[in-house]
This record gives C-alpha cells, structure tokens and sequence, in this order.
C-alpha cells in the first residue's frame, strides 16, 4: 500500500481536480510548476533558507514533563506555535508565495478561517512585494479580530464574506470566485491539505518539514526516528499530514487525528467530517463531507475557526477508509479543558484547534513505553478573548 497520490491527483478513490473550466489552465501549470521545482535545487534553497532564518525552523521538539507525568507516557509536543506568525500555516504559504513568484503572479489570494492562514499569507506577500486580498467569513471576523487587524497592518485587504455559515467553507468559496475572475495575474493560495490537484499534495509536501524534523529530533533525543503515535487535530488536515507524512509507510507508527465535534458528534452543531460525513466535491475535491440527503453542504460548527470546516482533505479519507490513520471526536468543552490543563501543566498557551488534539490524550490510553508525538500547530493568542471568556467554567471542572 503507498499513500502517495497517483498521477491523475488521487489517493485511491479520493481527490481529484473538479474545477470550472476557465480554471484549468491555471491549476495545469500549478501543477507542472510544483512538479518542476520541488526537487529544483535553488527552489529548496530559497524554501529551506525561509524556514530558518525567517520562520525560525527547525521547531523544537519539547518533551512535556508534567503533561507525560499525568497521562503515563512519553509526551512530545511538536511546537509549530514557536513558528513565525503562531502556526504551521506559514511553512505552506512560503513555499506557495515562492512558486507563485517563479510563475510571475503579482497578486495573492486566501481565504481564512481562524485567521492563522490570512496572516501567515499577508506575512508572506509583504515579504515578497505582492497584492494581498484574503476572504474571511464575518463569523471568524467576530472571533478572531486580532488576526483581522494583523491582517490589514500587514497590508492585505481583508474581505468579509456573508454566505452561508459567513465562516471558512464560504470564505473559500468567495476566493475561488474571485479566481476565475482573475486568472492571470493571481495565485489562490489554498491553506490546507484541501482542493483540486495539485493542491492536496503540494500543501502536504510542504508542511512534511514537520516530520521531517520530527524524524531527525527522536534520533537524536530517544535513539530512534519512530514514535509510538503521533497526534494531531485535523480541520482541512495539513498540519496532520505534515506530522504523518513521513511515517506514513512505517505501519509500527499508529497516526492520530482528531477532529471538532463542536457540542457533540450527533448534536447537530459539529465540524466531525469523518464521523458523520459521507463521499462528495466539495472545493474541487472528492472526498468526506457532511451533507444532507440531497447533498446540501450541512453547516459545521465547532467553537474553533481553523476547524469549522465540513470537508476534509482526500488523504485523509483515505487513511480513514484504509485503517491507516485513526480518527477520534473531541467537544469544544472537551477542548478548553484541555488549554487549561496545558497552561497550568507546561506554561504554554494553545491555539484552540491545538488543544483538540490535546485532549485527546484524555480518552487514550497508552501502554506501550516509545514515545508519543503531539503537533501544537498553534498559539492562543489570538484565542484569548475566549480562554477569557470560559476560563471560571473550564477551571472548575478540570483541577484535581
Ligand atoms: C488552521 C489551523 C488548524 C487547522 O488546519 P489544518 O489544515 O487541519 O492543519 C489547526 N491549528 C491551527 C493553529 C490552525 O491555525
């Protein structure tokens, strides 16, 4: 079994490119351009030259003392929060923006959810003098207000966007409008594992530093390359695949994702795309959604922006439909307990989506001794006004 993608765009029965026509040309040449430049020895250079000294990589692989103590196992905590603008997003959107410069776009679109991505996009253009214009559901607009002001003091012009739930599915599908509308002279930098060919891939390839690293830190700090599992919340799933990518074809390494199942898995108010979505396109792509009967979109929901998304990336239904990766739910409650307990246990404060992750340490049990690897993809800050908000509730239920 290989889990690369196959030619065509897909991972077995997953993937694909199902875009409008006007768009083809555009995502023909993405795709010869990825496929030129991802060996390109001066594309890597420049990459890997970023990550360094702009970014900050590699990030440190942290061995969490008192969060091992309390569950009984070896805990790692990948921390992608370190990361220049406070998530893994920016190691996909440099790689995007470099290429996209090499094809001679002078103008960036994305669209955002928890905001992570429109920075980490604005970041980059202003870096690389380019026109900016990020779509953003004015639900995420409302709760992440920080990342919205970050936005336009970076210079990009930051589009609200009223369909639907106004949250991340709409804000894509703003930005594949405006796409069509500007083929030419812009570059739609998609922020996860999502997307038409060659998207998925090319997010994957560029967010696998993260394993990578992963793989050279357990040599050095435990004498091998292999976890035991690793761990980490899946919204589009990019910073998952980066986690999994290179542990993909080593089966003694059990794969993680943990998913948003907002008030619960069958409350109606969910983002659990693999607990309760079944096979259709959605942004380009077949693969698990959450639809109805007539395969309307059902709105997601889930307290945390960057996974209120009722799709999931095609490798992902793949690794679900073949046992590869194993998929849990975690609530929103579940969540914030889990930011506070890694607040008081290890000082760091996580992003929200992170700390879907974190708590699934809580309903796993571990009993074999190799070490356990947990991606923070982000920091709080930006979750601040929430952590605010529930900390009297989240606090009473969580301390011994
Ligand atoms: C965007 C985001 C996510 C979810 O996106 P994936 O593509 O699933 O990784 C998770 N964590 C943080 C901090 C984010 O900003």
């Amino acid at each position: 079994m290989t889990y690369a993608i196959d030619k065509n765009g897909y991972y077995g029965y997953y993937g694909g490119a199902y875009i409008p026509e006007i768009l083809r040309a555009n995502i023909v040449a993405l795709k010869q351009q990825f496929l030129a430049l991802r060996d390109d020895q001066a594309f890597n250079a420049a990459f890997f030259g970023l990550l360094k000294d702009y970014v900050g990589r590699p990030s440190p692989l942290y061995y969490a003392s008192r969060l091992s103590e309390r569950y009984g196992a070896k805990i790692y905590l990948k921390r992608e929060d370190l990361n220049h603008t406070g998530s893994h997003k920016i190691n996909n959107t440099i790689g995007q923006v470099l290429l996209a410069q090499r094809m001679g776009k002078r103008h960036i679109l994305a669209e955002t959810g928890a905001g992570q991505h429109g920075v980490a996009t604005a970041t980059v253009a202003a870096l690389m003098d380019m026109q900016c214009t990020v779509f953003m559901g004015e639900t995420d607009m409302a709760r992440q207000q920080p990342n919205v002001e970050k936005m336009r003091l970076l210079g990009a012009t930051v589009v609200p966007v009223t369909s639907g739930s106004k949250t991340l599915k709409d804000a894509a599908n703003e930005a594949i409008r405006y796409w069509i509308h500007h083929p030419v002279d812009a570059h739609y930098v998609i922020g996860s594992v999502i997307g038409p060919d060659p998207y998925p891939a090319m997010v994957a390839h560029f967010q696998s530093v993260i394993s990578g690293e992963i793989r050279r830190q357990l040599m050095e700090q435990e004498g091998t390359p292999f976890p035991h599992a690793v761990i980490a919340c899946v919204g589009g799933g990019s910073n998952a695949a980066g986690a999994f990518h290179h542990f993909l074809n080593d089966k003694e390494v059990q794969l993680i994702g943990v998913e948003a199942a907002g008030k619960g898995v069958d409350s109606g108010y969910t983002a659990a795309t693999i607990a309760t979505g079944s096979t259709g396109v959605i942004h380009g792509s077949k693969t698990l959604l959450m639809q109805d009967s007539d395969g309307q979109i059902r709105e997601p929901y889930s307290i945390s922006a960057g996974l209120d998304y009722p799709g999931i990336g095609p490798l992902h239904a793949y690794l679900h439909e073949t046992g590869r990766a194993t998929f849990m739910q975690v609530t929103d409650e579940e969540a914030l307990q889990a930011v506070f307990l890694l607040m008081h246990l290890e000082g760091i404060i996580p992003a929200i989506e992170s700390a879907h992750a974190l708590a699934a340490l809580e309903k796993l049990s571990f009993t074999h001794a190799g070490p356990v690897v947990l991606c923070l993809s982000g920091r709080g800050d930006k979750d601040m006004d929430t952590y605010i908000r529930e900390a009297p509730a989240a606090l009473k239920t969580h301390l011994p």
